[in-house]
């Protein structure tokens, strides 16, 4: 559980905790409410369906997130990645809207590279 990343979430974020309630059909309230428990108190602190709310709703935002796979320069390879996006990186995630892995990371860094060259010769 990545609470650096719950942190960013929390301040910055919001929309994935709105994401999350509508996917699960709960109030975002009790989301938001549950989410800053956690960041203020820690996971001990929540007490009956809070428990719940959160390792449903707001945990799967911020442990073994999955990467998205990286599809090329124009988006045009269906690339199924099994990796997750390392831990490291997840607070970068959230603020770019990017969740790759470090293998993905790497062939889109290599193409934005090989982009850029083309486009300044
Ligand atoms: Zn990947």
């Amino acid at each position: 559980m990545n609470l650096d990343a719950l942190t960013e979430i929390v301040e910055n974020q919001d929309n994935y905790l709105e994401g999350q309630a509508n996917d699960l059909g709960l109030k975002v309230g009790s989301v938001r409410a549950a989410t800053l428990i956690v960041d203020d108190e820690g996971y001990d602190a929540l007490k009956g369906k809070q428990v719940w709310v959160f390792d449903n709703a707001v945990r799967p935002l911020i442990e073994d997130v999955p990467c998205d796979g990286y599809r090329g320069p124009f988006g045009e390879d269906d690339i199924e990645c099994n990796n997750l996006v390392d831990d490291d990186d997840l607070v970068e995630s959230y603020q770019s809207d990017s969740f790759l892995c470090g293998y993905c990371q790497g062939a889109k860094n290599n193409d934005d590279y090989d982009r850029d060259r083309l486009m300044n010769e």
